[in-house]
């Protein structure tokens, strides 16, 4: 199964220019692991960057103008494909690209997971940027999220099984992007174990009483 959700372009713009948080980017960069199609955009839109730079000081950055510059590369003969580096045998255990891998170690079967809800538990993701939360949540199957809105952003990058929201179903690789605007209740799909990497970087606003009762348990 390809993937079909991707890194939007803002997100992709700030990782490039190294201005996202650690979780964020520890999201973005897993989901380029998984994507040759948003590598190729993320080398683009560093290729922009440094164009970019190089230009600044001279006349000022118009808006659009980083638009119309991406329009042009497009046009341009696409960029080579970088060697790729070796990839390791496949086994059905190991679910976790690196650099998630890296931050959680093993495999899945390794992971010490807290339940924080029923059908629902999840593994808190340490990093030294507290600007934004990165977890690994893992729903049973059928397990609907209470629905939610957001004061800032919410990344999901599906690792395994498929998640449900709105009209969408996204598989592993795919990303869901949320802001202020968006209120869901995603839900797993009724196979197998849904497993996403979240990444919020403010609390969620539950609408009901049970799902804000519920909060202080997700901690989220
Ligand atoms: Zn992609």
């Amino acid at each position: 199964v390809s993937i079909r959700h991707h890194v939007s372009d803002d997100l992709l713009l700030s990782y490039a220019a190294g201005n996202l948080d650690e979780a964020s980017s520890l999201l973005v960069a897993t989901h380029l692991a998984m994507c040759p199609h948003c590598r190729s955009r993320a080398r683009m839109a560093e290729a922009v960057g440094g164009v970019m730079l190089e230009g600044a000081g001279e006349a000022p950055v118009a808006p659009g103008m980083f638009a119309d510059v991406l329009a042009a590369a497009r046009k341009a003969a696409p960029v080579a494909e970088a060697v790729a580096a070796p990839v390791p045998a496949v086994h059905s255990e190991i679910v976790l690209p690196e650099p998630l891998r890296s931050y959680l170690g093993g495999d899945l079967a390794g992971l010490q997971w807290k339940r924080v809800a029923p059908k629902v538990d999840q593994i808190l993701i340490e990093t030294e940027d507290r600007r934004s939360r990165a977890r690994l949540l893992r729903f049973g199957p059928g397990t609907r999220v209470p629905t939610h809105s957001h004061d800032g952003r919410e990344l999901t990058l599906v690792l395994t099984g498929s998640l449900h929201d709105g009209k969408e179903v996204l598989f592993r690789g795919d990303i869901a992007e949320s802001d202020e605007r968006t209120e869901h209740d995603p839900h797993a799909g009724p196979d197998c174990d849904c497993i996403c990497l979240a990444v919020t970087d403010a609390p969620l606003r539950f609408k009901s009483v049970f799902a804000r009762l519920l909060q202080p348990l997700f901690g989220i």
